[in-house]
């Protein structure tokens, strides 16, 4: 990609003809601003969904832990269709029993561990007993229903890579390995700040000007896992020393800083000039995206700080693309941009090039190769959220795009249901 970042590109002295800087590039610049947070702590396994692993988990078992039936039957000492003579029962959670000898059987139940000499397991319902003979209806294949020592883990093998989110199948392997804690890294202490001299929160009072802060709400809720510590620093009037004076000290104590509203170049956008007077460092440009073009990125003590737009609709789709990489970065897990799944359009949409442009979508029905059909919802450019409740997910078309038909193909950022497969 030959586009360079500007800086500053959205001040009134930018030069609008320079290009903007993609997503990708923005992520970049975000992911340079961080270090891995330093810290760990030791949770239960159950308890560790969410979180980031330290360090590489190492088995010290081999699973299974020993030879076992896959299945209720008769393990055979010998193969072929027999008669073998049965000499015994067992079941799970027994020890071994003895050895089979050639022409012997031992009725064995699901998970029981098979005795030495077996050569095979033949399933219950593919069998015919008469006393104590068992005859198998076919030859039975040798190692056929048993499963092994040590083929689903040896002893050694990694079982969950420093950095890994911990979900319910790692919570699964660590079980059956024995674990019952996991070093994961500390929680990341993040701090949210809603600015503008308009937003209230409910029961304080509305003037006449006055709105409900939206951002902060929404980006608790964004923030609500496992993994985050959330200081809420309200909302602060659109005054420079104010919210100066609230980031220098927020930034003692968080990695993260994040504020909504306040980063164009208006008179009354005072979050550039705000991080300057605390002694940060700011990185603000904006990105070739719609919407959610002024972003700002920089560092302020020992914490980064992330300016996201005060529009609800932007600031939504920034921190998604931006905020959640910039996260996992600093949580030392690979960040990925968010993953899009190829679509058709079921809509025509002229629109002026420039900016990869993103908007609410609902899937209405599926193409012939089996691509998701997305029709667009809401106004280009709007700050309207209804169309987001109706959307399964955000659509979004390339910068150079300018004209959108039926058919043509797009992008799909689907919602993630709770499942999160
Ligand atoms: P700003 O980025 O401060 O210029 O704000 C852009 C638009 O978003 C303005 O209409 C603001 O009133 C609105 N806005 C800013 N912050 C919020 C917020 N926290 N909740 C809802 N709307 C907001
Ligand atoms: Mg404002």
């Amino acid at each position: 990609m030959s586009e360079t970042v500007q800086r500053d590109c959205c001040s009134a002295a930018a030069d609008t003809k320079k290009p903007l800087a993609t997503i990708e590039q923005t992520i970049e610049r975000a992911i340079g601003l961080c270090a891995t947070i330093e810290g760990t702590e030791v949770v239960p396994v159950t308890q560790a969904v969410g979180r980031t692993a330290a360090f590489d988990v190492i088995s010290y078992l081999e699973l299974p832990l020993r030879d076992h039936s896959a299945v209720d039957g008769y393990a055979l000492g010998g193969t072929g269709t027999g008669p073998f003579r049965i000499v015994g029962r067992t079941t799970a959670g027994e020890t071994a029993a003895k050895r089979l000898s050639s022409g012997q059987a031992l009725r064995i139940m699901t998970g029981a561990p098979v005795p030495p000499g077996t050569e095979a397991v033949v399933m219950q319902e593919h069998v015919t007993v008469s006393g104590d003979q068992v005859t198998a209806g076919f030859s039975v294949p040798a190692g056929d229903n048993i499963r092994c020592r040590g083929e689903d883990v040896s002893s050694m093998d990694t079982l969950v890579r420093a950095g890994a989110r911990i979900d319910p199948r790692h919570v699964a392997i660590l079980a059956a390995s024995g674990y019952q804690g996991l070093e994961v890294r500390r929680k990341l202490r993040v701090a949210l700040l809603s600015t503008g001299n308009e937003l209230r929160d409910p029961g304080v009072g509305m003037g006449p000007g006055s709105i409900f802060d939206t951002n902060r709400p929404m980006l608790q809720a964004l923030l609500a896992e496992e993994r985050i510590d959330i200081t809420d620093l309200g909302i602060k009037p659109d005054k420079r020393d104010v919210i100066s004076d609230c980031l220098a000290e927020a930034a003692r104590h968080h990695d993260l800083i994040i504020t909504s509203g306040g980063v164009s170049v208006g008179e009354e956008d005072h979050i550039k000039p705000a991080i300057l007077d605390a002694g940060g460092h700011i990185e603000s440009w904006c990105m070739a995206i719609k919407p959610g073009k002024p972003i700002t990125l920089g560092r302020l003590d020992k914490a980064v700080f992330l300016g996201l737009p005060g529009n609800p609709l932007a600031c939504f789709v920034d921190f998604l693309l931006v905020g959640r990489p910039l996260m996992d970065s600093l949580e030392g897990r690979p960040t990925a941009f968010p993953s899009a799944r190829n679509a058709r359009a079921g809509f025509s949409w002229e629109r002026r090039p420039g900016r990869r442009e993103f908007f609410p979508a609902t899937v209405v029905g599926v193409s012939d190769e089996g691509l998701p059909v997305i029709e667009k919802i809401g106004r280009a450019g709007s700050a309207r959220l209804m169309p987001l409740i109706e959307a399964d997910g955000l659509g979004a078309v390339d910068s150079t795009c300018g004209s959108v038909e039926p058919g043509s193909g797009l992008q799909f950022f689907p919602f993630k249901s709770q499942m999160k497969l």
